[in-house]
């Protein structure tokens, strides 16, 4: 069996604390949900970090001894420390994964690492998304079929303030006639970003099995490999000149 994958779940905890609505459909928080679906795969170690513990959690410790991050946040983007996105942004680019979900769209992090605005259109439409697979070959679908169907979800539609995806894996149909790219891979410095879109705070959308088997899978494709430590600077040349 491979070496176990450490990952950290991060949430922001906030909705489900604050508004029964979401507590009823993730009583324990998001972080513990997506969790649970981690920890099926027995490859996987996995540790929550939220919000409101010191430091979020996210202490330099702790992000030294994680390969993979997933990260879901919403209302409080901006309660994010800018020293501890400054230090995540570090890890990713030394290789840590990071697996953005969401409204994560939004997130200190993922704009700071994509460049761009990340901004994009939206509904709360309770209404059908299908996720169409468009890489088929793609580690991150392993397992799965053609499409996935969620019967309720929130609409986020294009156009996504995003750079073009090195990959794009998932683009999802939406029931008022919206796309979206929805499973998006990048790479910065030698780290790996997936940006996975569905996991509204009023949807049961992360114990759906296909979910929870893509969300995985991300973990997977963007955990660190053991290659050469990046060396930059100054150097003495290989050969004589
Ligand atoms: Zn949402």
């Amino acid at each position: 069996m491979p070496a176990s994958i450490n990952v950290t779940v991060w949430n922001e905890y906030r909705h489900e604390r604050e508004d029964a609505r979401f507590a009823r459909v993730y009583p324990e928080g998001i972080h513990e949900a997506i969790a649970a679906g981690l920890r099926e795969c027995d490859d996987l170690a996995v540790r929550t970090a939220t919000l409101d513990e010191p430091e979020h959690g996210l202490t330099a410790d702790a992000l030294a001894t994680t390969d993979v991050l997933t990260w879901w946040g919403h209302k409080a983007h901006a309660e994010v420390a800018d020293d501890v996105v400054a230090r995540i942004q570090t890890r990713v680019l030394e290789g840590m994964g990071l697996v953005v979900l969401h409204s994560g769209h939004f997130s200190k992090i993922f704009k700071r690492l994509m460049g761009t605005t990340c901004d994009l259109k939206w509904r709360e439409a309770n209404g059908r998304e299908r996720l169409w697979v468009v890489a088929p070959g793609h580690p991150i679908v392993q397992g799965i079929g053609e499409y996935i169907e969620l019967e309720q979800e929130e609409m986020y539609g294009e156009h996504f303030d995003v750079p073009p995806p090195e990959s794009l894996v998932f683009v999802s149909w939406f029931a008022g006639g919206e796309v979206f790219r929805s499973g998006c891979c990048y790479t910065r410095g030698a780290g790996k970003i997936f940006y996975f879109r569905p996991g509204h705070e009023s949807h049961p959308t992360y114990f759906h099995p296909e979910i929870r088997r893509v969300i995985a899978n991300g973990v997977r494709w963007a955990a660190p490999v053991a290659g050469p430590q990046r060396v930059f600077g100054n150097v003495r040349p290989l050969e004589a000149i």
